[in-house]
């Protein structure tokens, strides 16, 4: 029996013709179905510039925002010719109290964030459930706070397997019956049931702890283009579609920037040896991207190349550091005291260094922080000093082809310094599966261009076969 995991993002269910084209795809697949949606796309981010005024004192400036997303599926509910969602109205009376209480305090904490976020989904998942009903399906919507239990890490949480896979056993009796669940994305509860989110792009991992949760035959994430390609089809126009990756080779450019996959999405339901397909709501017949748990071998070298902007570079540097135990583990320690997330660590040039990319945000008061754990270094000149150049991006060519097959960082540079991007880091990887750099920002998309032409232009394979 086919038990399909369908997961629609925010620009799939961003209108009422995306809507329609959402409950036709979901009436043609066969077998059981569950449906996980995302919030309308941009409701999200709205959401957090809600969020965000309210903590800097102007609650106007947050009601009106959420007035506007309340106004927004209304009509939206209009142009289906469905009725308004009764639960709007909860909603917006709910989230707006939680707003007026972040104005108060002045302070929105990760706990606080995640419970107003989560409008966004919970005004989504029953306009798409009403639309299935008027295409003549069996359907309701349902809070993920019900179904997927987490730790509490607020903004990023993680789900708490077994516990999770129990609250989801009604899902797969009513999919067994016929009728379509649509669950909202992103969202989650710690087993106190105070709600939780899975970080931003969170609906893809949802759909895969409910693809495992309900033992699915196949996880399909729709969204707006055709699959993963070759690169963000923002920056490399000519990017491709890529038939079949493997999960490794997923993970590393979700990790890396390419943002149609949430880095976590792929493990639950690769663990589970559940297939999982990319594919697009607007093209819905053609392929997309089918993620393997094995690499397939079809001959490329760097499969694809994605980048993350929005970071920041610190440097510790001086001649005193070499040879001392533990200074890297003080170095460190200190970047998680304050919470800050290191994203790569860099290989060492010849002066003595410890070289870390961080998100830009952090790296002021995280500069500051090294400083001062690092005082008596600093006064002996032991270590020299403590610098940070932001905005930067890291840029990854991914790609399991890429394993032993000699001369790959020479082309990556080379066709760097042909387009006159400077490398300012380049990466520590044990994997072979990838080649990381930091560029400034400025540089970021020329680099991601550069290195797709390198791999992917005609000329290139020209090259290769010559
Ligand atoms: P959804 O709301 O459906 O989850 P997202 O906006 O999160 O969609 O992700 C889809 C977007 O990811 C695409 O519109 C595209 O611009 C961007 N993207 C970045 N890198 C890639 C890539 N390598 N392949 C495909 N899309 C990519
Ligand atoms: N709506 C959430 C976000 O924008 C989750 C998602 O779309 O996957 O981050
Ligand atoms: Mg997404």
């Amino acid at each position: 029996m086919q038990r399909t995991v369908l997961k629609f993002g925010g620009t799939s269910v961003g209108s009422a013709e995306a809507i329609e084209r959402v409950a036709r795809i979901v009436a043609s697949t066969a077998g059981e179905r569950l449906v996980v949606v995302s919030a309308t796309a941009g409701t999200t981010d709205a959401l957090f510039a809600a969020v965000r005024s309210a903590a800097a004192g102007d609650l106007a400036a947050a009601r009106a925002r959420l007035d506007q997303l309340d106004a927004l599926h209304r009509a939206i509910a209009g142009q289906l010719g469905i009725a308004v969602p009764t639960e709007l109205d909860g909603l917006r009376a709910q989230t707006l109290s939680l707003l007026e209480a972040v104005h108060l305090l002045r302070e929105a904490s990760p706990k606080a964030i995640d419970a107003i976020v989560v409008y966004g989904e919970h005004a989504s998942a029953p306009l798409v459930s009403a639309t299935l009903r008027k295409h003549g399906l069996r359907s309701e919507s349902r809070s993920a706070e019900q179904l997927i239990v987490t730790d509490d890490v607020f903004g990023n949480a993680s789900p708490l397997v077994s516990q999770t896979r129990e609250r989801c056993a009604p899902l797969r009796e009513l999919a067994a019956a016929g009728a379509v669940t649509v669950v909202t994305g992103y969202a989650g509860a710690t087993p106190d049931g105070v709600t939780t989110t899975l970080g931003r792009g969170g609906s893809d991992y949802s759909a895969a702890i409910f693809a495992a949760a309900i033992d699915a035959t196949e996880l399909r994430i729709y969204t707006d283009v055709s699959g993963v390609m070759s690169a963000d089809p923002r920056v490399v126009k000519d990017a491709r579609t890529l038939p079949v990756l493997s999960y490794l080779e997923a993970t590393e450019l979700a990790y890396f920037g390419a943002k149609v996959l949430h880095p976590r999405t792929v493990l639950p339901a690769i663990e589970a040896g559940i297939p999982v397909r990319i594919l697009n709501t607007f093209a819905p017949e053609e392929p997309g991207t089918t993620i393997s748990s094995f690499a397939p071998r079809d001959g490329s070298v760097v499969k694809a190349t994605a980048s993350l902007a929005g970071l920041g570079l610190i440097n510790v540097a001086g001649a005193g550091m070499s040879g001392v135990p533990g200074f890297a583990a003080r170095v460190f320690d200190t970047c998680a005291a304050e919470k800050v997330s290191v994203l790569m660590i860099s290989q060492a040039s010849s002066e003595n260094s410890i070289c870390f990319i961080v998100p830009s945000e952090a790296a002021q008061s995280l500069r500051a922080a090294l400083e001062r754990m690092l005082s008596r270094e600093l006064a002996r000149h032991d270590v020299e000093r403590v610098t940070v150049e932001a905005p930067v991006a890291i840029v990854s060519a991914v790609g399991e082809g890429m394993r032993g097959t000699p001369g790959v960082a020479a082309r990556v540079f080379t066709s760097l310094a042909r387009a006159k991007v400077n490398v300012i880091a380049i990466a520590q990887g044990s994997s072979e599966l990838n080649i990381s750099l930091v560029v400034t920002e400025n540089d970021r998309e020329n680099a991601v261009r550069a290195i797709h032409d390198e791999f992917h232009s005609g000329r290139a394979s020209v090259r290769l076969s010559a």
